[in-house]
């Protein structure tokens, strides 16, 4: 499918754009274009556009709006230091919202159409990729969204997915600083049967209140448990667990349908196997969790997903009481960081095929 360029005729002015690409932050600021595709029964995919960045003119009535059908992903863009821009995995990020979709009654998406999407909406706004200096990147969020004018209950013919992009600097300020949990008792986030392992907004709209109870708690990020017996680890609003325990082992809470799989999560997986480093994905419960950083069996705990990469975990909150166990990255939590940012920037040798040349 081609995809029409109309550039816009009033971009962000260079030093403007320096000023944002100095301390971008997370979210703030958006690049000069986005990449807009609609879907209907009858046409399928058509109208892919890289148009300037604005507003959608959406019917009060479109159905997103009302029952919320709706998804996402999110992936970065890195510079190498030749110059060169790259994206991590797009494959996968192509593989994951179809699969998004299908949980979501929404139509799937050939995956060389999303590649070609985040390719040109990159390749457009190149000059908003930052420098590597710092672990800046630009942020990528594909999304799609019900846009069809219609109340009743039934999937939504009319469809838009869009592409919008944001430079980014790293999620969580401070090298590598560890961050703390709430454990969140008495709201989930997925259920069996429901859309926790798909990339739903909804998602978050229901962890929200977890997060500010996380917050008033002086906590960082909340850890959900599973919503039947409130016993085994699931994961973070946003992002996966893994823990090193004493044996030199590593363990991540297998997907049992209610964890959403990362990329982040999947790319350790697979490092760690390459490091001949045993890792396995089984139930861990919250009070293994405790018990074992009480005494010593778990060493590291970390968390990971495309915005924030690798976080340290060193502090633990619950209703009951709280527990500290590090001041700073563990070891193994720090290599994996190192090896996944330095694969990403072009630093180490791309031995996995990860990455993607896109310009
Ligand atoms: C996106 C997301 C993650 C992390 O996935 P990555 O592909 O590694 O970015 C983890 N948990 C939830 C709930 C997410 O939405």
């Amino acid at each position: 499918m081609n995809i029409d360029i109309h550039p816009s005729p009033s971009p962000v002015p260079p030093h403007v754009l320096a000023d944002y690409l100095a301390d971008p932050g997370f979210g703030k600021y958006f690049t000069d274009h986005m990449v807009v595709i609609e879907w209907t029964p009858e046409s399928g995919w058509h109208s892919a556009r890289v148009q300037p960045y604005a507003p959608f003119v959406l019917d009060p009535a479109a159905a997103v709006l009302h029952y919320g059908q709706e998804i996402y992903e999110g992936m970065k863009a890195f510079r190498h230091p030749d110059g060169s821009v790259w994206t991590f995995r797009p494959r996968s990020n192509a593989a994951r919202l179809n699969a998004s979709a299908r949980r979501m009654a929404m139509p799937e998406m050939d995956e060389e159409l999303f590649v070609a999407a985040t390719d040109a909406l990159i390749r457009e706004d190149s000059d908003w990729v930052p420098s590597s200096s710092g672990h800046r990147s630009l942020y990528l969020r594909p999304f799609m969204f019900a846009s069809e004018p219609f109340l009743g209950m039934r999937p939504a013919r009319h469809l838009t997915f869009a592409v919008i992009a944001t430079p980014a600097a790293p999620y969580f300020p401070g090298d590598l600083s560890p961050v703390s949990i709430w454990v969140s008792e008495h709201f989930t986030r997925a259920g069996e049967g429901g859309t926790g392992a798909a990339k739903t907004g909804g998602n978050y709209a229901a962890s929200f209140i977890a997060q500010t109870e996380g917050q008033q708690n002086n906590c960082d990020q909340v850890v959900f448990l599973d919503s039947v017996q409130r016993r085994w680890v699931e994961e973070l609003g946003g992002m996966n667990l893994f823990f090193v325990l004493n044996d030199g082992s590593v363990v991540t809470p297998e997907l049992t349908g209610t964890i959403l799989e990362g990329i982040t999560r999947g790319s350790i997986i697979e490092l760690l196997k390459s490091w001949s480093i045993p890792v396995t994905e089984r139930r861990i419960s919250i009070d293994e969790w405790r018990e074992g950083v009480a005494n010593g069996r778990i060493q590291e705990v970390f968390a990971c997903g495309t915005a924030a990469v690798v976080a340290p975990v060193g502090r633990l909150v619950w209703s009951g009481g709280e527990l500290d166990w590090a001041t700073q990255a563990g070891e193994l939590t720090r290599k994996v960081r190192d090896a996944l940012t330095d694969i990403q920037y072009g630093h180490r040798e791309d031995s996995f095929g990860w990455l993607h040349h896109v310009k």
